[in-house]
């Protein structure tokens, strides 16, 4: 049986009716000055409650949101997250942050006691959060009968079809900030891809591996190595053939691969942008993660924007993961024309990794999950 057939949705959960349901949601939404400035995360979550609150359960949801180390901050109360839910979804509770306490993440079954107590139920739809083994994602399906919810359903679906039964060509576009954070995804994707896509500030280190003199752009030369065996490997890895970013008297220019002294470079260049595109129109999937360059500056913004209309376009099968690579998608209107945008940035590159996360192996050991033939955990 797969890993995800193992894996118990709603329809698992026994009856319902007057019972209180625990709902794991990612409602760790952008905040300014206590107030929500997109609540998509919270409106998100609606289709679960709603299923929920349809059997005649009281659902009570739990979040974190922000970062608050272990103890109450009136900075990530719940406060204006709880106002909205109630206009979205009306009679449903909201617990505290439960990053206001320790216990969250350090996974102390005494706070997971406090979670269970008077719940008949559990569902996690937090996939933002299912690579932290913490108490909230792991505690409850050890003895609450629990199910993913739709959300969490639909990443697993989407994300485990990928690695499982992907159509061919499958092309993995990747940039972003550093390659140190994705290496384990580059290397689990090598075996599943038949081409990878290399833009972002990465690039640089594939650059320099090959030899290119790469100015003062961002490099990680600890990596090096690691990239140069990538590039023996035998795989098909484009990299970009021109590059566009900022001169060392400040002017903004595009080069080929050989950057002068003193060059930063923020952006893959027209010619790259053209041939990457072309790429993922003649695929039939395409993962992409992380923007091409440094996107927040309308000056290097191209590379990532024709790389989205591509994703936009192209017949294929269409995956973005990773925070500032949905960001961009939205930027340029473009987010309602791929076919899956994922909520979880870590969680999404670790279970293409992977293959599982601790939320899922939590859910699949619970009391009704379904009867793996292989008998795995539990
Ligand atoms: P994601 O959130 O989609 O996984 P990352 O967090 O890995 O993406 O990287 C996003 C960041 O990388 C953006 O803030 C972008 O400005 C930056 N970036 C991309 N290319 C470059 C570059 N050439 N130089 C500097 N920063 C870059
Ligand atoms: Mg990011």
């Amino acid at each position: 049986m797969s890993t995800r057939a193992a894996l118990p949705v709603l329809e698992d959960l026994p009856p319902l009716a007057g019972h209180r349901v625990l709902v794991r949601t990612d409602f760790n939404v952008p905040m300014d000055g206590g107030r929500i400035t997109d609540d998509f995360r919270i409106r998100a979550a609606l289709p679960t409650i709603q299923w929920l609150q349809g059997q005649g359960a009281s659902v009570v949801c739990a979040s974190h949101l922000g970062r608050p180390k272990g103890k109450p901050d009136p900075r990530w109360s719940m406060d204006a997250v709880r106002a909205r839910l109630a206009e979205l979804a009306p009679g449903v509770e909201l617990l505290e942050n439960l990053r206001f306490d320790a216990g969250e993440e350090a996974n102390d079954a005494a706070f997971v006691a406090r979670l269970v107590d008077g719940m008949d139920a559990y569902v996690d739809d937090a996939f933002g959060a299912a690579h932290r083994a913490h108490a909230s994602i792991v505690g409850p399906p050890r003895t609450l009968p629990s199910a993913m919810g739709r959300l969490l359903a639909r990443e697993v679906d989407v994300l485990l079809g990928l690695r499982d039964h992907p159509k061919h060509p499958f092309v993995a576009v990747l940039g972003g900030a550093k390659i140190s954070d994705k290496l384990g995804v580059v290397e689990a994707l090598l075996d599943v891809v038949d081409a990878l896509v290399i833009g972002g500030a990465m690039c640089f280190t594939f650059l320099a591996a090959q030899g290119n003199p790469i100015g003062d752009s961002l490099c990680e030369p600890d990596q090096i190595d690691t990239c140069r065996r990538l590039l023996a490997s035998g795989k098909t890895i484009h990299l970009p053939e021109d590059i566009i970013g900022v001169a060392a008297d400040g002017s903004v220019q595009t080069w080929g691969t050989h950057l002068p002294a003193g060059a930063k470079g923020f952006d893959i260049g027209p010619g790259s942008a053209a041939a990457f595109a072309d790429v993922v129109m003649d695929a039939r999937t395409v993962f992409w993660n992380g923007p091409m360059g440094m996107f927040e500056d309308e000056r290097f913004a191209a590379g990532t924007r024709a790389v989205a209309q591509a994703m936009a376009d192209t017949r294929a099968f269409t995956v973005v993961g990773g925070g500032d690579s949905a960001a961009a998608l939205a930027q340029f209107g473009l987010d309602d024309q791929v076919d899956h945008v994922s909520t979880g940035g870590g969680a999404s590159l670790e279970l293409l990794e992977l293959g599982d996360l601790p939320g899922l192996a939590a859910l699949r050991a619970a009391p009704n999950a379904p009867r793996s033939a292989s008998g795995s955990e539990g």
